[in-house]
C-alpha cells in the first residue's frame, strides 16, 4: 500500500499512480510532458495583468451591485467609474 507518486494523496494497491494520475501519465506520454506542463502554465497559471483584469471585474460587479441595492446610495466622489446608465 502506498501514495501515488504524482497526487501523493491517493492509496495505490497495485500500480504506482491513481486512476486520475494515471489518466494524466497517459496523456503525457502521448503529447510529451513538455508539451503538458506548458498546457497548464498557459491555462492554469494566471500571470499579474491576468489577475488584475479578475480583480477589476470585481471591483465592478460588486460596485453596480452597491448602486442597484440602495437607492439612497450616493456614488462616491472620489471613484472613476460609470454606471450602466452613463455607459
Ligand atoms: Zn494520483
Amino acid at each position: 500500500m502506498f501514495n501515488c507518486v504524482l497526487c501523493e494523496e491517493q492509496t495505490c494497491y497495485v500500480s504506482k499512480f491513481c486512476d486520475n494520475c494515471r489518466v494524466i501519465k497517459n496523456i503525457g506520454n502521448c503529447y510529451g510532458y513538455v508539451e503538458i506542463k506548458n498546457v497548464l502554465e498557459k491555462v492554469c497559471i494566471r500571470n499579474i495583468q491576468q489577475r488584475q483584469y479578475k480583480i477589476d471585474d470585481e471591483l465592478k460587479t460588486q460596485i453596480e451591485k452597491e448602486d442597484k441595492g440602495d437607492e439612497t446610495y450616493m456614488k462616491p466622489k472620489t471613484r472613476n467609474y460609470k454606471t450602466k446608465e452613463e455607459k
